[in-house]
């Protein structure tokens, strides 16, 4: 069996164990996948241990996204660009770190739910790890005009920034904000913060949605239900991150095995194991 791993801290809520052992079930591939509670000063060693007993890639979890991409000298453009990475390969040629959360959102946007977002006008909150994997994929989805509002407002500048050159030739409108001045009447408004994760509640105000908004929270499970109730009672349609957990994994699987599993199937069965354990 070769052998892959979740890494984060928290870790225990991640539902990559399952889908992983679905996707090797359904392709017949020998994977073996865990999940790994990494030391918020220890991911590096916890990682490189991994790597020497024999583990061929992991994916990376809060909040360790960056601190990964910085670990793998060889990286995918789609990385480079968000500087984050959700994805390691481990190779004889050396590691390789990828980023498939924004390909992973912007299928399940599209795909999924079928809001198509060329023209629209979307709000990312957050600028951690995850949103700055997901920005490059939703501006070449034809974004018209895009919000990155976050808590710490240097980090949004700064995310900004690094895609400025991507926006302009997209003609994507873009710009950073802060929680409080993120805006009103969005077409789709995405919770790419750790908001839910720990309890938090809601980042920003009623006013970023309309009726019809397609409001996503990243985070799945009950600790999404506060964001789900919040646009449901404010007009907008509420979506949970498990769509984009399904398909980002399903890429990360493309790059370890060279194989895409389906998803639809094994999103249906995630929603079913989740609505009994509820
Ligand atoms: P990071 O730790 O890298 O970033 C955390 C982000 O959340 C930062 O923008 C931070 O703001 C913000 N934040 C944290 N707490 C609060 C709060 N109380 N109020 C407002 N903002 C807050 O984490 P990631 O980006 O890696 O992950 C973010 C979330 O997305 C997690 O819940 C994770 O589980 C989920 N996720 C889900 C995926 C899926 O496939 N469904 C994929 C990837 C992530 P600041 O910069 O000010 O600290």
């Amino acid at each position: 069996m070769d052998r892959y791993v979740v890494a984060g801290n928290p870790v225990e809520h991640s539902q990559s164990p399952f889908i992983h052992a679905l996707f090797a079930k359904e392709t017949g591939e020998p994977v073996e996948y865990g999940r790994l509670l990494a030391p918020l000063d220890g991911f590096e060693a916890a990682i490189r241990r991994f790597a020497e007993e024999g583990g061929r890639g992991c994916n990376v979890t809060v909040p360790f996204k960056f601190d990964a991409f910085k670990l793998a000298p060889r990286h995918t453009d789609r990385a480079a660009l968000a500087q984050a990475a959700n994805v390691l390969r481990f190779d004889a040629q050396g590691w390789m770190a990828d980023n498939t959360d924004g390909i992973g959102l912007v299928n399940d946007i599209q795909r999924n739910a079928g809001v198509a977002l060329g023209g629209k006008k979307v709000l990312l909150i957050g600028a951690g790890g995850a949103s700055a994997g997901v920005l490059g994929p939703l501006i070449h989805a034809g974004s018209a005009e895009l919000v990155v509002a976050n808590r710490s407002v240097d980090k949004a500048l700064a995310l900004v920034e690094r895609h400025r050159t991507v926006a302009a030739s997209a003609g994507t409108q873009l710009r950073a904000a802060s929680l409080e001045q993120a805006g009103s009447a969005y077409d789709v408004v995405i919770n790419g913060t750790a908001a839910s994760l720990s309890g938090a509640g809601i980042p920003v105000g009623p006013q970023a949605l309309r009726e019809g908004t397609l409001a996503l929270d990243m985070m799945y499970g009950p600790p999404a239900r506060c964001f789900l109730d919040w646009a449901a009672s404010h007009g907008a349609i509420g979506r949970d991150g498990l769509g984009m957990l399904v398909e980002q994994a399903a890429e990360a699987f493309l790059l370890w095995r060279g194989v895409r599993p389906s998803t639809t199937a094994v999103l249906s069965t995630l929603r079913e194991r989740l609505a009994a354990k509820a």
